[in-house]
């Protein structure tokens, strides 16, 4: 671990002491305080201001009981959360994620990652975070609705257009977003359009919502290739997941020439090495809700495996797109050994910091998630103006903004890593751009 400067090591302990059995919210606070040396160093107002005590404590942190009734007629309970993180830059933004797995600890995770990715877009929106350990895997379109809106009735009253927009994450899409709007909307009886992000383009969703994240991941790192000399072109790359955001991320690559060779569920991952077959990937993923394993039946050359890891498999260019710690450092080094060069995070926190330590070291480019996934939140915000001007955007123009957006995030990464002395990397570029943007309007807003 890397030695955090001594005005943060006082702030981190107190991280652990308030926070604790919170794993995953102390590993990226953690992640982000080890770039911040230099930021203290430099800016004793921060220091004095509190900002680093104030920026690790949410705002607002409301959990609730969400009752619903399955087909059988049992009655179940799930816990609903959404952590408000920090509202200094505009409204509180971010996903809401469905997954047994869910606990305070990731939903604060989430949303302090949520904080410095939402700063990075350089659009107004602040960071914030939800979601329930309800698990959607097998249930009736009945039950997911009947959760929704449970759901929605209490998280209702917390949200709205200038106060928090939620949208979806792990576990909640296009149709789970449309039972909750359709909720807010009966409880409201207002359409108030803005209060949600990522809804279906024919009530009020933006183009190029659902391929933002993946599309976005993926320019970003054509412009880390771009800034090599090279490109995307006759590169292998492996992606992990098969959701949301590994779908377009391996759509992307294919358009801009690359081979992705593998992907994955939580069941296990396929390797075709005549390139993922992405038609039959949609199907299987996006209409039959089925798993990976179906992928060979219709593809009997490609090979599926329920054990080991999926980066075992040579690649240049690795895109984990699944979930947090999917990647370890033993993982990392297999990566390396293979002459990986490449790194980007489409998930949250899928690299572990050994991992990301193994990259740093071995000089593979590694781009975080809060820089590279920003496409998703950002096209959230872009879908947030359509909403408010009334208007709807072509897929082209929405998909210019978008690859200018992720543009504009690299740029900001490497020049403030070349400002303070970190040229390539990634990691302090972003931690720094991000946090600095959110601390001054902290100052300027004053102690609140
Ligand atoms: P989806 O629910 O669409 O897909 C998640 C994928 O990851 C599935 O293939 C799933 O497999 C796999 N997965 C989930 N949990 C685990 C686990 N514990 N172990 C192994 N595999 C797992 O989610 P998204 O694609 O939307 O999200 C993926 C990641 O991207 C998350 O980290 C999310 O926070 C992040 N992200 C998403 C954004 C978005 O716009 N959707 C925006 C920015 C970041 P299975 O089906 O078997 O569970």
């Amino acid at each position: 671990m890397t030695q955090l400067h001594p005005h943060l090591e006082p702030v981190f302990d107190d991280v652990l002491r308030r926070n604790p059995g919170e794993a995953e919210f102390h590993q990226a606070v953690r992640e982000v305080f080890e770039s911040l040396g230099p930021v203290v160093a430099k800016r004793p107002d921060y220091v004095d201001a509190q900002i680093l005590h104030r920026i690790v404590e949410p705002e607002r942190q409301i959990i609730f009981r969400v009752p619903w009734i399955d087909d059988s007629g049992v009655v179940q309970i799930n816990r609903g959360f959404r952590v408000q993180f920090n509202s200094a830059l505009g409204p509180y933004k971010g996903g809401l994620r469905f997954h047994p797995s869910v606990y305070l600890g990731i939903i604060k995770f989430l949303g302090f990652e949520q904080i410095f990715k939402n700063s990075l877009t350089g659009l107004p929106i602040g960071g914030g975070k939800g979601g329930s350990d309800f698990d959607p895997k097998g249930r009736s379109d009945a039950e997911i609705m009947r959760f929704c809106q449970s759901f929605m009735t209490e998280l209702s009253s917390h949200i709205g257009q200038y106060t928090d927009v939620p949208a979806g994450d792990i576990g909640v899409g296009g149709r789970e977003l449309g039972y909750m709007f359709g909720q807010y909307k009966r409880l409201t009886n207002a359409y108030e359009s803005g209060v949600l992000t990522g809804k279906g383009p024919t009530w009020g969703g933006s183009q190029v919502r659902k391929e933002a994240t993946g599309y976005g991941t993926i320019y970003f790192l054509d412009q880390v290739l771009q800034s090599k000399g090279e490109s995307f072109e006759g590169k292998r790359v492996v992606v992990s997941g098969s959701g949301n955001v590994a779908i377009y991320a391996i759509e992307k690559v294919q358009q801009l020439g690359g081979t992705v060779i593998a992907a994955s569920d939580s069941a296990g991952y396929v390797v075709d090495e005549r390139g993922i077959d992405l038609e039959l990937l949609k199907e299987i993923k996006e209409v039959r809700r089925g798993r990976i394993s179906e992928y060979v039946d219709a593809r009997p050359h490609a090979s599926f495996s329920s054990s080991g890891t999926i980066w075992s498999v040579p690649c240049d260019i690795a895109v984990p797109c699944a979930t947090q710690n999917e990647l370890d450092e033993d993982d990392a080094v297999a990566l390396v050994e293979h002459g990986v060069t490449v790194v980007g995070e489409g998930a949250n926190m899928p690299a572990t910091q050994a991992a990301a330590r193994v990259f740093a070291s071995a000089g593979v480019a590694f781009v975080p998630g809060k820089a590279a996934n920003a496409g998703g939140v950002a096209t959230s915000a872009l879908e947030m103006q359509q909403n408010a001007s009334r208007d709807s955007w072509s897929f082209e123009h929405t998909d210019a903004r978008l690859h200018e957006i992720m543009k504009g995030i690299h740029d900001r990464c490497a020049e403030t890593a070349d400002e303070y002395g970190r040229p390539g990397d990634y990691v302090a570029g972003a931690n720094i751009a991000g946090f600095n943007r959110v601390a001054d309007a902290m100052l300027a807003l004053g102690v609140i």
